[in-house]
């Protein structure tokens, strides 16, 4: 098969580790006879500086020419908050999400067995293993909801900010986790503040009719709140969990720091059509940008989500993972993950490795 990628390098690290994502690709290519063919989109800091706006005219045709789009990272200190609007890279991304409609956040949270020693709970809770995908609702709540700024008579300046979902949005979500519980262990635990909010009323509701719907997925209700606290004691007990955009914000971010460095975690943001949108959960890191520090293992993992969830190529999603974890357990360290005594490798190095492994 032959699948078209737009390549959005973007700022910092990101051309460093989209280029060993890119050499794996070419190895999986190799292995299981496909094609890969690549288009690089200007996007973020590097575009305000070519072309003067961080997004760039057509770049959203440009993606949607593509079976699926893989993004480095953008921004960095140079295109800061000083910067009209359209020359800030977090416009980009934002405006990039909107229009290829990914209103779906999928974000794994993996404990891999060579790096157990990076998980900072408990040694006994570590050794259970940590395996779960946070479903987060990316584009209604809170986020997008009206908000409003206004000087009263006798309270001084009141805002508020509008938490608004609709029975379709919250559905949406809800059949992508229950469809991607299917492909896992079967388990959808959904999070919500039922005991306080109306729009999580609704949600519970909605959530409820689809759990009939699937009755071979074991499902729960989960106060945020509750859920926040068993992250922490026990994040072996979730398969899958999905929340609206701003629980799910909260919540992923925990659960990344509970499996130890920021450099291993891939995502996937996702609509119901292509292309679907796949990146580190990192940032730029300007502070080791350009040498040869970076950990490329977050996008890499990214590119197998691609093969899973864009191309439904299991087989080769298997492959780059299972290279990954024989990297790492036969001890091989980019410097973000090293233990003390362990000389560290460099980002071409650790995706040369990857290639070997696949
Ligand atoms: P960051 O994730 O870029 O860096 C945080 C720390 O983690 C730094 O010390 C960095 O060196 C380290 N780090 C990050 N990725 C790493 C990797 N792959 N290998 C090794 N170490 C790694 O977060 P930040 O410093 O808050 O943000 C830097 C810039 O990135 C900002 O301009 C921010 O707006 C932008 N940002 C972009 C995205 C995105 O593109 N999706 C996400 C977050 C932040």
């Amino acid at each position: 098969m032959n699948y078209k990628i737009a390549l959005i390098r973007g700022d910092g690290i990101g051309p460093e580790v989209v280029g060993e994502a890119v050499k794996v690709l070419e190895a999986v290519g190799e292995k299981f006879g496909h094609t890969f063919t690549y288009e690089d989109v200007l996007l973020g800091g590097c575009a305000t500086d070519a072309v003067g706006k961080s997004y760039p005219d057509g770049t959203a045709e440009k993606c949607r020419a593509c079976d699926a789009v893989l993004l480095g990272a953008v921004g960095g200190p140079k295109w800061g908050s000083d910067r009209p609007a359209e020359q800030r890279p977090e416009t980009a991304l934002l405006a990039i999400r909107k229009d290829l409609g990914l209103y779906a956040n999928l974000r794994p949270a993996v404990l891999r067995p060579a790096l157990a020693g990076a998980c900072p709970l408990k040694k006994e809770t570590a050794e259970k293993g940590i395996d779960l995908m946070m479903v987060r609702e990316l584009t209604g709540g809170i986020y997008f909801g009206k908000r409003d700024r206004y000087q009263t008579e006798d309270r001084g300046e009141e805002a508020t900010d509008l938490m608004a979902y609709s029975e379709k949005e919250i559905e949406r979500i809800g059949r992508r986790a229950f469809e991607l519980s299917r492909l896992r262990r079967h388990k959808v635990s959904s999070v919500d503040k039922a005991n306080v909010l109306e729009t999580s009323r609704l949600w519970r509701s909605v959530m409820h009719r689809l759990a009939a719907e699937y009755p071979d997925v074991e499902y729960e209700d989960v106060l945020v709140d509750n859920c926040a606290m068993q992250i922490v004691r026990d994040p072996g007990q979730f398969d899958v969990v999905v929340t609206e955009n701003m629980f799910g914000d909260i919540l992923s971010d925990e659960a990344s720091m509970v499996t130890g460095s920021i450099g291993l975690l891939p995502s996937a943001s996702i609509g119901d059509t292509a292309p679907g949108l796949y990146e580190p959960i990192h940032g730029s890191a300007p502070d080791i940008a350009g040498q040869d520090k970076a950990n490329p293992i977050a996008t890499i993992l990214s590119v197998a989500m691609m093969m899973r969830y864009s191309f439904h190529l299991s087989a080769e999603a298997d492959a780059i993972e299972r290279a990954v974890d024989a990297v790492l357990s036969a001890g091989w360290r980019t410097p973000d993950i090293a233990e003390p005594g362990v000389t560290p490798i460099g980002t071409r190095k650790m995706g040369d490795l990857i290639c070997a492994e696949i």
